[in-house]
């Protein structure tokens, strides 16, 4: 008899060799129904791999990570196996599961595939998948596997096998076909109900240029066709938002190829979008006891190389900038911290005066390689909304549980209610690879824990994903289409202090180092802006529009009233402009709903006659107007922005 670990902590007996199917089958026939794949002490299995030792074990179904992964591997093996049978004398490399996925690389000699074969990629998968074939794992020695390939004249293979240990080789065969594998499978092929071929592309073998161009050949499946729909609808969606794509059509920012690949410029719009979010920032920032500073872009290079940043970013970033000075050189800052902590140094500080909450909108500058760029989420010029707070051991509790305060009051002003936090703390084992002291390092940990349970956070807890210098904590946001991102993230830091050598007097009459936090609830303007733009496609809380109304006039013999409309608008504080082209009235309406403009106020003669405006809102074709009064527009909009942005109460 064995004894299985169940994940809640159950201990059940079983013969040895059973499966993780028949621990399902114990449990609950649904259950086993619904079981894909599992893991055995932290090791991947398959649902009919027979267990022979103690130990734990978990049972995933498609709703899993874990599930999918086993999912998406075993239908590459199908795609592979189509490929071959309808392209004979192909070579396969290399098809893992992907987040969203699989793909499977492939040398088609001279064929080229288009979109137009996909058709039938996808029939012969799906006539594969459905004759229920299973996935039988078996060892084989080197010499084995060589002359497999050697056969097939693949070369691929041949090269990663050649890189094996003998002794460690596995193949998994089903229906025909056999291939390289590792395991991880589902059950049988018939569970497999809809597949697709999303695209192909080119790609080099093992990522390197100099070798030979391969087809990536990019494909999903799912357990259900409904599931594929919605995927593909999901996508649409997704296209929909891209925000690089909304970026342009609202005028918020482009890109110049002489500026520069990764250097976004800001137009007026974007420009006034940033600000709003800035000024929103800054007002809480100041009711939490923060100070502004400005920094300079550039620093000399000795700045970096004592806090570190030169080791880290040097070699693969911008390169030092020279002076007429000989040996003089200085760097695009790639953090702002070393300037904080240098702003920290202009004077003593006591116990008394701590904590000092330094803020800035720092903007630096990183070199990413221009295949990792993508719109506003990679870029080589960016602002953090940063700050850093040198505080005592003591203070790490309460600075905490603000700045978390903080982060909450700016995801509730701008709609991100779905988030989750996580806390990375050091390795249990191995703590000589962190700076600090254990005491130190103790009291940070239980700081963080701490505060995210008296904020009610729904956290996970990362051992060994704390950075050498000090804990964490990560706030990630699901978006509206169920799409996780890494917003603010607040870090706990022992090494600059040291680097710095920042001090401060204690009650005790002595010189003790504070401790430093660095923290930035939207990240960086950019890439919050990105995601913001993605979440809510472009149609943003009404607080922070640039342009809250658009006043359009029917014709240009009501120009004036427009222009008094306007006034009085802007006596309440309200952002408006004015189309008073000479227009159709039709078409002004579809300017300004491409514009995501969320009131249109019409103006004409009843409106001038009456002293009101004629109110639609965005997005309500078919829906009549309001005729209103500006007094209580002005009361609508208030109400409206009030629901979302509320004070910052400290
Ligand atoms: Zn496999
Ligand atoms: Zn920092």
């Amino acid at each position: 008899m064995i004894d299985i670990t169940l994940p809640d902590g159950s201990v059940k007996k079983f013969d040895a060799g059973v499966t993780p199917h028949d621990v399902a089958m114990s449990i609950s026939e649904g259950l086993a129904r619904n079981v894909i794949s599992a893991s055995f002490n932290g090791t991947t299995v398959e649902t009919k791999t027979p267990l022979t030792t103690n130990g734990s074990l978990i049972l995933f179904t498609w709703n899993d990570k874990e599930g999918k992964k086993a999912f998406w591997h075993s239908s590459s093996h199908i795609l592979a196996q189509a490929l071959q049978e309808l392209y004979p004398g192909i070579k396969l490399t290399i098809g893992p599961a992907i987040e969203n996925g699989f793909y499977y690389d492939v040398d088609f000699g001279d064929h080229v595939v288009s979109d137009k074969d996909f058709k039938a990629i996808e029939d012969k998968v799906l006539a594969i998948a459905r004759e229920k074939h299973e996935f039988n794992m078996r060892s084989a020695s080197k010499a084995e596997a060589l002359a497999l390939y050697a056969a097939e004249e693949n070369p691929y293979k041949t090269e990663l096998i050649t890189n094996l240990e003998d002794g460690t080789i596995t193949f998994c065969d089903h229906a025909t076909f056999t291939d390289l594998c590792r395991g991880g499978h589902i059950p049988n092929t018939g569970i497999i109900k809809a597949f697709k071929v999303m695209s192909v592309a080119g790609a080099y073998w093992r990522g390197d240029e100099k070798n030979k161009q391969l087809t990536r050949v990019y494909g999903i499946s799912f357990p259900k066709q409904k599931d594929l729909t919605e995927y593909l609808e999901l996508l649409e969606e997704a296209k929909r938002r891209d925000h690089r794509k909304l970026g342009k059509e609202l005028e918020l920012f482009a890109f110049s190829q002489k500026v520069g690949q990764g250097l976004p410029l800001w137009l007026p719009k974007g420009a006034a979008l940033r600000d709003r979010l800035e000024q929103f920032l800054k007002k809480a920032q100041k009711k939490a006891g923060y100070e502004q500073v400005v920094t300079p872009h550039i620093g000399q290079k000795e700045l970096y190389v004592t806090s570190g940043h030169y080791a880290k970013y040097g070699a693969d970033s911008f390169q030092p900038i020279h002076t007429p000075n000989e040996g003089e050189e200085f760097l695009l800052k790639p953090m702002n911290c070393p300037h904080h902590c240098e702003i920290y140094n202009t004077k003593p500080w006591s116990y008394k005066d701590l904590p000092k909450r330094y803020a800035e909108f720092g903007t630096v500058y990183r070199y990413e390689q221009s295949g990792e760029l993508h719109g506003l989420t990679r870029v080589r010029g960016f602002t953090q909304d940063d700050a850093h707070i040198f505080c005592t051991p003591d203070q790490l509790d309460s600075e905490f549980k603000k700045v978390i305060d903080l982060v909450l009051y700016v995801f509730s002003s701008l709609g991100f209610d779905n988030f989750s936090a996580q806390v990375s703390l050091r390795d249990k084992e191995n703590r000589d690879k962190y700076i600090g002291s254990d005491e130190n390092w103790e009291k940070a940990e239980n700081a963080i824990i701490n505060a995210a349970k008296d904020k009610n956070l729904t956290t996970v807890v990362e051992y060994g994903e704390a950075a050498f210098y000090g804990p964490k904590l990560d706030f990630m946001v699901k978006d509206a289409l169920g799409r996780q991102w890494q917003l603010g993230t607040i870090q706990v830091d022992y090494n600059l202090p040291e680097r710095f050598d920042l001090t401060y007097k204690g009650s005790d009459n002595e010189l003790h180092r504070p401790v430093m936090i660095h923290r930035a609830p939207f990240g960086s303007m950019e890439r919050f802006i990105a995601i913001l733009l993605e979440n809510t496609a472009g149609n943003f809380p009404l607080w922070l529009m640039p342009e809250q109304a658009i006043i359009l006039s029917l014709s240009e013999k009501y120009e004036n009233y427009a222009k008094k409309v306007l006034d009085l608008l802007e006596n309440h504080e309200i952002r408006a402009t004015v189309d008073n082209r000479n227009e159709t009235i039709g078409r002004k309406i579809r300017e300004a709903e491409v514009q995501k403009l969320p009131f249109m106020l019409i103006v004409g003669e009843e409106e001038e006659k009456n002293g009101t405006i004629s109110v639609r809102r965005h997005g309500d074709a078919g829906k009549s107007n309001q005729t209103m009064t500006i007094e209580a527009f002005s009361a609508l909009v208030q109400e409206e922005v009030d629901k979302t942005l509320k004070t910052f109460q400290v």
